[in-house]
């Protein structure tokens, strides 16, 4: 089992849409995906139409210890795809996880008793250094840190990148930041708008040595996917769908 978290300190750029499609493309090839929604806004959650009712068993009661990891753990609409959702009570796990002490590890503590069920670990994360995002970024084996082509995308990029690495300091995060997605990156027919440019130029001055990946085009085909709870090749949209495959093949060699 190899776990992957999109993590990206700031709001909009795009973790929650790749952590959709590659959980999506993952299952459809025939890979066993836990997707796990650490996010109180639950915005994956709701990508994969899930909602949590109220009496049963989501996140939260899952890194509590409440209810056993597998309790927690739902068939989606997609074969080979399951999900641990989340919804605004989620908020309340953050006294848990300071009181634990050890809240950086309570999630990769709580997987290790579903490792064999599943290929692929697949963790939306909320956009703060908030103790959810702490435990996501502990339990992950791999990381990759979406950022919009804009100003603000690149100011992402280097929170999160000093975010990272204050985690790895002090070995709270062990894993491998696979690279960089450049998100919404618009091109006016064959042309990348200026700003783009630029602002890609300046992540891949920060990202050194961490790769900068296939960008995700600013497109509403994406959006359209998400609602029908397909992939963007069954739309016809192949070829936007390639940032997803070339992660997929670095997952594969990890
Ligand atoms: P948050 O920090 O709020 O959780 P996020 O980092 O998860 O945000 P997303 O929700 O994935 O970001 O994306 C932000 C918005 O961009 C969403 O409304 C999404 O539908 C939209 N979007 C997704 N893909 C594209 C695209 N290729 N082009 C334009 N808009 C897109
Ligand atoms: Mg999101």
């Amino acid at each position: 089992m190899l776990s992957c978290a999109c993590v990206s300190l700031s709001g909009g750029q795009g973790k929650t849409t790749v952590a959709f499609f590659l959980s999506l493309l993952l299952a459809s090839q025939g890979k066993r995906v836990l997707a796990i929604d650490c996010d109180p806004q639950a915005n994956l959650t709701f990508y994969l139409n899930h909602e949590v009712a109220a009496n049963q068993p989501s996140l939260l009661e899952v890194l509590t210890g409440a209810v056993t990891t597998e309790d927690g753990i739902y068939p989606t609409q997609h074969s080979n795809l399951f999900l641990i959702p989340a919804d605004r009570s989620l908020f309340k796990v953050s006294d848990y996880l300071i009181n634990s002490g050890t809240g950086a590890f309570i999630l990769k503590l709580r997987l290790r008793n579903v490792q064999s069920l599943f290929d692929y670990v697949i963790i939306d994360v909320q956009p703060s250094r908030s103790q959810i995002c702490l435990t996501a970024v502990g339990a992950s084996d791999t990381v990759l840190i979406p950022v919009e082509a804009t100003t603000k995308g690149v100011n992402s990029l280097i929170d999160t990148l000093d975010f990272l690495q204050d985690q790895t300091s002090i070995m709270a995060f062990t894993g491998q930041i696979l690279g960089v997605i450049p998100f919404r990156d618009r091109w006016v027919g064959n042309t990348q708008t200026i700003e783009g440019k630029e602002n890609i130029a300046a992540m891949k001055e920060f990202a050194g040595d961490i790769p900068l990946l296939s960008s995700i085009r600013e497109s509403e085909q994406f959006k359209r996917a998400i609602r029908k709870g397909k992939l963007l090749s069954e739309l016809g949209h192949s070829d936007l769908q390639y940032p997803f495959e070339q992660i997929i093949k670095i997952l594969t060699h990890e």
